[in-house]
């Protein structure tokens, strides 16, 4: 009798496993979904047990409670099936696309762009604050698959051995959980980051983007991450990353100083900022492409222009260019070693000719951008 129950105990769970695997499979077969996912998970059984994710690998969502674990533990399997077939679900994979900057690098080298990720979840540590939980309940599953990029991201760093420039919110609100998951991010790969406006939200959108709300929670949110992600500079191979936080739309006179300072010795310069400097085409694009009152959402955007935001009057104001800012954007359009700008804030892919010889490249939630450097 005992192997009995044994054997119905193994083709039960391999007809579960099957049938998990039908919607997949049939969604590949069907031509649905994003057939560029070119992420190697090949080694579906050692990503299973090299990380041990808490977050699922097969649909991306966190399975709780005892139900949840046993959900946790097919999916599991049927993960393990997908990469026996070598198909796994396209929905919520990460795309990559490859482009490639020819700016005198010492050596040829990758690094992967990605941004806007918004891993949004939390815990008991969190459950004292009832707004915080409020907010947290108000956006659950608007990123359903933010941790699974994450690790798409994270595998196809591992493979070029990339370092990773993101460019700001990484985390949808400041919670215990997400910073942990930042925190995993950053001590498990080679993260370069500059602070997006998400960063330093706690309870998204109640109140302004100003320097007393990002203190509140500016040194909390900077442990979760190993380079300063409001002024950061590192070389490599002959190439100057810089980020700097300008994620309220605005910097600091201390940032544009820095700026200046690294941008002093004439080495080839690319900078990560999460807010798009304004420049005729993605003004053009980011008013267009949406179909409800809305400011640009760039920095440095002529007043006169601004006179076009059909919007609450306290974020327009928030967002008119300080002096700090007017500054830190003459020296982004005249600075001739700057080859590259990365940014993010948008949601949307965008390329855009910021000078004659300077190009901005705005990504979306889900799209990584591979970039070969010579
Ligand atoms: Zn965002
Ligand atoms: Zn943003």
């Amino acid at each position: 009798m005992k192997t009995g129950t044994g054997f119905l105990r193994r083709a039960f769970a391999l007809l579960l496993c099957f049938l998990l695997l039908i919607p997949p499979v049939a969604s590949v077969a069907a031509g649905n979904g994003k057939q560029n996912v070119d992420v190697n998970r090949s080694d579906s059984l050692s990503r299973l047990f090299r990380d041990k994710p808490e977050f699922c690998l097969f649909c991306g969502r966190l399975h709780t409670g005892f139900a949840g674990a046993l959900t946790h533990f097919f999916h599991d399997v049927a993960y393990f099936f997908c990469g026996i077939v070598g198909r796994y679900p396209a929905e919520g994979r990460m795309v990559f696309t490859l482009e490639t900057l020819s700016i005198g690098a010492d050596e040829p080298f990758y690094f992967i762009h990605a941004g806007d990720t918004h891993v949004g979840f939390i815990d008991e540590r969190d459950a004292g604050d009832e707004r915080l939980m409020e907010t947290a309940k108000r956006r659950e599953g608007d990123w359903p698959a933010a941790l699974r990029t994450l690790d798409d991201l994270c595998v196809k760093a591992k493979e070029l051995d990339a370092m990773i420039v993101h460019t700001g919110d990484l985390i949808d609100f400041v919670s215990e959980k997400n910073l942990d998951y930042a925190r995993d991010f950053t001590a498990h790969n080679d993260v370069f980051a500059c602070a997006g406006n998400h960063e330093y939200h706690v309870y998204i959108w109640d109140d302004g983007e100003d320097a007393p709300r990002r203190e509140r929670v500016a040194e909390k949110v900077q442990s979760a991450f190993t380079n300063d992600i409001r002024f950061s500079a590192r070389v490599e191979h002959g190439v100057k990353f810089i980020a700097v936080d300008n994620s309220f739309h605005t910097v600091e006179q201390w940032q544009a100083d820095r700026f200046k300072e690294e941008l002093a010795d004439g080495m080839p310069a690319v900078l990560a900022l999460h807010v798009p400097v304004y420049a005729p085409d993605i003004f053009e694009f980011q008013m267009t492409k949406l179909d409800y009152p809305h400011p640009a959402w760039l920095m440095a955007v002529p007043e006169e222009l601004m006179a076009e935001y059909n919007y609450e009057q306290q974020w327009i104001d928030e967002q008119k260019a300080n002096d700090a800012t007017k500054e830190f954007y003459d020296l982004i359009v005249n600075a001739p070693n700057l080859k590259a700008i990365l940014v993010g804030h948008d949601h949307a892919n965008f390329v855009s000719q910021v000078t004659p010889t300077l190009k901005q490249y705005m990504v979306a939630c889900d799209q990584g951008q591979i970039f070969f450097v010579n």
